[in-house]
């Protein structure tokens, strides 16, 4: 049962924000901060996206957001919260490790937070390659630091400046993750192990975009954090600030249609049939219907319509949600493990196409909270790469595919599959369900060096007074880019209304976010 409304309490607002996701509350609780009246709309029961946090059996899983970063003292988070006067609501907590490698050969590969530190127990894994590795990592961290001194939004006005301030990302900005890597670490296995995190961007490394994985893993490097009790804390943390400004919550109604009239957004129609008047719409839903179902194609020009049709959407995920009683402490693994299929990731490209077990990844957020399963267990979250379509129903497949992703876990926790107290599976039709994602994609639009960056859509829309927020647009995929987004379009939507900043500038600068322009 919904704790929210279902119906708003007014008919006009400054400001509607389509969808509860991270890129949508950060930009709704921003603009109420400033003063504007706001109303989000959520067409799923609870809010969050996937951030919404679950509970089964007994056990409280994250099914999709494990980890967050720029969650430290001055960073993006806890400006945001600050402001918004809830930081007191959640309690985000650093995690020991990023994050370990299962390596293919039994070995397991423990990589702490910091830059040496990562350095360090990659070239104790592989003594050959720690020059390579080096020389990698330096290379990511240029990217991290580039990306965030340049302007976010690149123009006629300002490209040529950017381009010879900042050479190295221009040069790597069209490359993938694995030409990169192959430069600096000839070595197959050393190179494999670098590359493991691709998951996090869902594309095997030779589609991912280096730059897109550089700035994860640098993010990362930086902290990971984990919020207690769930990462739903951190997502009510943020309505409460959203609400304590007057903002108002529907759940269970979502946007059917955006008004548009003489090319400007004037409102949205809500499932409901109720009529919402703005002059400002933020969408947080998936990009290609927020254009060709909410606005619809004939309002929008043809070479925007022709870009759309061109880009590609990020593959799914298929996660198993375990409870186990197994001493998982003994194991001395981080909360997040990577397990790759094999030292060529690349394999990877046909076993997600034709519906077998990829790109897998274990999350144990209980290793950090253990107050999210009974005294004792342990509550494990299996996910792995998946297409949406394989040829096949997924209801028919999903029990084999989960025994399959079973096994792969075991490479880390020996014996699971014989301890297991508690088991559901979400396909990517349960993703697309629950998120209104199309394809159940889990990253927006996929993380290639020609959708990445600066390359994807911008937060401005050919539909005057309508911008975007969230995965689909910029500066990325992940919880973090994701929020982020909603600051920069709270960011752009009040500088349209001549009003000031949606963070004080010192905390903006604090929390190192990209000038708009
Ligand atoms: C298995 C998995 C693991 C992941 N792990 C991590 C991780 O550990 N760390 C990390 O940072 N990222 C992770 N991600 C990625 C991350 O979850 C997403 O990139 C990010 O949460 C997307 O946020 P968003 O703001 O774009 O909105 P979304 O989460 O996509 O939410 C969009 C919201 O809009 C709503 N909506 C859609 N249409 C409408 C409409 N018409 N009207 C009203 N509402 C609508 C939806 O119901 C939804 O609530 C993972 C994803 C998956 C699936």
């Amino acid at each position: 049962m919904s704790d929210w409304s279902q119906e708003p309490r007014a008919d006009s607002y400054d400001a509607v924000v389509i969808g509860s996701g991270f890129g949508g509350v950060s930009a709704a609780a921003l603009l109420a901060r400033a003063g504007l009246s706001v109303l989000l709309c959520e067409r799923a029961e609870n809010v969050g996206g996937y951030g919404h946090t679950i509970e089964r059996g007994g056990y409280i899983f994250d099914p999709a957001v494990r980890v967050t970063h720029a969650a430290g003292p001055g960073g993006l988070y806890p400006a945001v919260l600050e402001h918004i006067g809830t930081s007191d609501r959640c309690r985000l907590v650093p995690v020991p490790r990023i994050y370990d490698v299962g390596l293919p050969d039994g070995r397991l590969l423990r990589v702490p937070a910091g830059f040496q530190e990562l350095i360090d127990a990659y070239s104790g894994m592989f003594p050959e390659s720690a020059e390579g590795f080096e020389s990698f990592f330096r290379m990511c961290l240029l990217m991290h630091e580039q990306g965030h001194a340049m302007p976010m939004m690149l123009g006629l006005h300002n490209l040529d400046e950017a381009a010879a301030t900042y050479p190295e990302y221009f040069a790597h900005q069209r490359r993938t993750l694995d030409e990169v890597a192959r430069e600096h670490i000839p070595d197959d296995q050393a190179r494999s192990a670098a590359c493991a995190l691709w998951p996090y961007q869902g594309a095997v490394p030779s589609q991912v975009g280096f730059i897109a994985v550089a700035q994860v893993l640098m993010n990362a490097v930086e902290g990971s954090y984990y919020s207690m009790g769930g990462f739903q804390t951190l997502i009510d943390a943020v309505i409460a600030g959203l609400e304590a400004y007057g903002g108002d919550v529907v759940t269970r109604n979502g946007a059917k249609r955006i008004l548009v009239v003489d090319g400007k957004a004037t409102g949205v129609v809500l499932e409901s049939g109720h009529e919402v008047r703005a002059p400002l719409v933020v969408s947080n839903a998936d990009a290609r219907q927020t254009f060709l179902e909410l606005v619809g194609a004939d309002l929008l020009p043809a070479n925007f319509l022709r870009r759309l049709e061109r880009m590609t959407p990020s593959h799914s995920a298929f996660v198993a949600f375990v409870g186990t009683d197994l001493d998982l402490g003994a194991l001395d693994i981080a909360h997040e493990v990577f397990i790759p299929t094999e030292w060529d990731h690349e394999v990877d490209a046909a076993n997600i196409a034709e519906g077998r077990p990829a790109g897998t990844w274990i999350g144990v957020t209980t290793l950090v909270d253990p107050s999210l399963a009974p005294e004792g267990e342990h509550a494990i979250t299996v996910s792995a790469i998946a297409a949406y379509d394989i040829d096949r129903p997924w209801e028919a497949h999903r029990q084999t595919y989960c025994e399959l992703l079973l096994e792969r876990a075991e490479r880390v926790i020996p014996d699971l599959r014989n301890n297991i107290k508690f088991l559901e599976t979400a396909t990517p039709e349960t993703l697309e369900r629950f998120t209104g994602n199309t394809g159940g994609a889990i990253y927006g639009w996929e993380q290639s060096p020609l959708q990445s960056g600066t390359r994807r859509l911008p937060h401005v829309t050919p539909i005057e007074g309508l911008l975007l927020s969230g995965h689909w647009t910029l500066p990325g995929s992940g919880s973090t880019r994701s929020f982020a987004s909603g600051v920069h379009t709270a960011g752009i939507a009040l500088r349209m209304l001549g009003a000031g900043p949606p963070l004080p500038p010192a905390a903006a600068s604090a929390a190192n976010l990209p000038a708009l322009d």
